[in-house]
């Protein structure tokens, strides 16, 4: 009797255990720092390095590497000091243009953001489609980011600072708050969720202002 419950026991345990073991390999791999030398898409070893760090797969052509960020930094650099004088200047331009249409963008977006309440902000209603990270404050806070990739680009194209520091519009942090007010739609979520949408406002206004002044500096010099 006891050991037919033992072997029941070992029985039920070794079943269970297959996929939880399997889960336990996959987070160990996905926790593990990225293996340089090893391609992360099909395994191979077959791989030639390009810059300290960085790799190309020769079986699958996939580039990857724990210094790919510095390499590509570093590329674009070259690709900057590869232009002339005259297209550096008109592509910062550009770049910085593209800055301003995008803090307007995101100035619109958090303007309809300040009437919502925080549970219309989420978008409740597409939450179960797995949409709710394209709420709309969501999508200004991208709208800022993107707006601050250009600033940084037209910076380093022109080897100036543009602006005061980066744009702050931390997306995690305001997907967490979004995420909160689904646990009531209290008066408290209201007042934090437009405390924050004030905060992502004044930042929009504050490199709005620095973004207008410095294209104005750079049309005059056109
Ligand atoms: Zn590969």
């Amino acid at each position: 009797m006891l050991i037919a419950y033992g072997v029941g026991i070992l029985g039920v345990l070794g079943l269970s255990s297959i996929p939880l073991y399997r889960a336990y390999r996959m987070h160990r791999a996905a926790s593990e720092p990225i293996e340089d030398g090893v391609c992360v898409a099909c395994q191979s070893r077959d791989c030639t390095l390009l810059a300290p760090a960085v790799y190309r797969c020769n079986k699958c052509g996939f580039e990857a590497g724990s210094g790919m960020p510095a390499y590509r930094k570093a590329l674009a650099l070259a690709q900057i000091d590869a232009m002339d004088p005259k297209a550096r200047f008109e592509s910062a331009l550009a770049d910085l243009r593209e800055s301003r249409l995008a803090l307007l963008g995101a100035q619109g977006l958090l303007d309809n953001a300040g009437v919502m309440s925080a549970m219309d902000i989420v978008d409740l209603e597409n939450l179960d489609r797995g949409s709710a990270k394209q709420s709309v404050v969501v999508a200004a806070a991208r709208e800022m980011q993107r707006a601050g990739n250009c600033i940084e680009q037209a910076s380093a194209k022109l080897r100036q600072q543009l602006t005061e520091g980066p744009v702050k519009a931390e997306l995690g942090s305001l997907e967490m708050l979004l995420d909160s007010s689904l646990f009531g739609d209290s008066l408290a979520t209201d007042l934090l969720a437009h405390a924050r949408i004030d905060a992502l406002k004044a930042e929009t206004q504050r490199v709005r202002a620095q973004v207008e002044h410095a294209v104005r500096r750079l049309e005059a010099r056109a």
